[in-house]
């Protein structure tokens, strides 16, 4: 059995938000205390607040996350009210957050519970197929894509893009290709050397990078983050107004479970799921028209039932999908009418319908 420590219950309790907000209590700085003893953990949090059911929610969501951690045996919360009524300290409200996005209607979030699933590939591709969609909908399109993943920014290269943006007015002006604006933390880098980040700095990095983008007029900014499930996904939602996450799964049941532990962040911090997507999913033989599932089949749609939300649909596994990604020319652009091609803009209209609803 894990030792408990008061790490492990700080991580725990960082999945509780402060009510009605999407930070948690921990970032806050409510929780005063930790103590540990013979599985009892006691833990202080001090909140101000004119309002009695704040901390009755924090401590009845607090004994909830706290029960579910391996170890415990007992659990004591003690929430003091300070008498001073104030806002929870420094964190922006929606409007503010809000504001922080001016002139970009609708901000989804891809996301994966594990590298490697094809986040990138799918990003880049579905931005490319809300634009086309758009376009035949409304006659004019406006999106953008930001690449979040401070672990292998691979959106340049896939969208075909190279060069250093401009600083206009302390703001960075992204680059565009194929009518697509484009902003990745991989082309401020100086060089090729790898980027290491740790935790805490990552959630300064996106915080930071994702205030300074001047995207300007823009229908949908979709984001790529990185895989998993913790600072980076906390900080975006944080410091921009996400309408909802996409979450990019693969067949196998055993990625389809990490992702779901992924969404399930994005649940906490009130951002809708918009729906799962799954890649890799199929190998087609041209020849016969025949569907191989060589990893397995069932793992995005499992994802979805036990999230909750719509089955976006699988994009097949396709040599040309990958070339397209390695050439800087998604297959979307490059042969809109093959089956890749159309898969994505299937997904691409199923989620322009669920935004409509979130
Ligand atoms: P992630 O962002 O999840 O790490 P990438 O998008 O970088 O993954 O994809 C990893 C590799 O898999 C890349 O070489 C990419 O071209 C390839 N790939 C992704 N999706 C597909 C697909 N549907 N068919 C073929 N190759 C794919």
């Amino acid at each position: 059995m894990p030792k408990l420590t008061k790490e492990s219950i700080l991580e725990a309790l960082k999945l509780i938000n402060y009510p009605g907000f999407s930070r948690d209590i921990v970032s806050f700085g409510l929780v005063k205390s930790v103590r540990i003893e013979d599985g009892i953990v006691q833990v202080a949090i001090s909140v101000s607040t004119p309002k009695p059911e704040i901390p009755a929610k924090i401590k009845a969501d607090v004994e909830h996350v706290l029960r579910q951690v391996e170890g415990v045996e007992g659990i004591q919360v003690g929430v003091s009210v300070q008498a001073a009524p104030k806002a929870p300290p420094s964190h922006p409200s929606p409007a503010e957050t809000k504001e922080k996005a001016e002139g970009v209607k609708k901000i989804i979030a891809v996301s994966s519970g594990k590298g490697g699933v094809g986040k990138s590939t799918f990003s880049v591709n579905l931005a490319v197929a809300l634009y086309q969609e758009l376009i035949e909908r409304n006659g004019s399109a406006k999106v953008g894509i930001m690449d979040c993943d401070v672990y292998g920014p691979s959106i340049p290269l896939m969208m075909g893009v190279s060069n250093r943006p401009e600083f206009r007015d302390d703001k960075i002006i992204p680059e565009e290709n194929f009518g697509i604006k484009v902003m990745s933390l991989g082309l401020l880098a100086e060089d090729d050397a790898p980027i290491i980040w740790r935790g805490p700095m990552v959630n300064n990095v996106i915080a930071q990078f994702a205030q300074s983008i001047n995207w300007g007029e823009l229908d949908i900014l979709v984001t790529d983050l990185p895989p998993g499930t913790g600072d980076a996904q906390l900080s975006l939602t944080q410091n921009m107004p996400v309408d909802g996450t996409v979450v990019v799964t693969t067949p196998q049941m055993a990625a389809a479970s990490v992702a779901r532990r992924g969404a399930m962040l994005f649940e906490k911090v009130n951002v809708p799921i918009l729906g799962v997507a799954e890649n890799m999913s199929y190998l087609m033989n041209e020849a016969t028209g025949e569907k191989q599932y060589i990893f397995g089949q069932g793992g995005g749609e499992e994802t979805a039932l036990a999230l909750n939300c719509p089955f976006l649909g699988g994009i097949p596994l396709d040599q040309d999908i990958r070339e397209g990604g390695d050439r800087g020319i998604p297959i979307v652009l490059s042969n809109p009418e093959s089956p890749s091609s159309k898969a994505f803009r299937e997904v691409a209209s199923k989620i322009l319908e669920a935004l409509q609803s979130a």
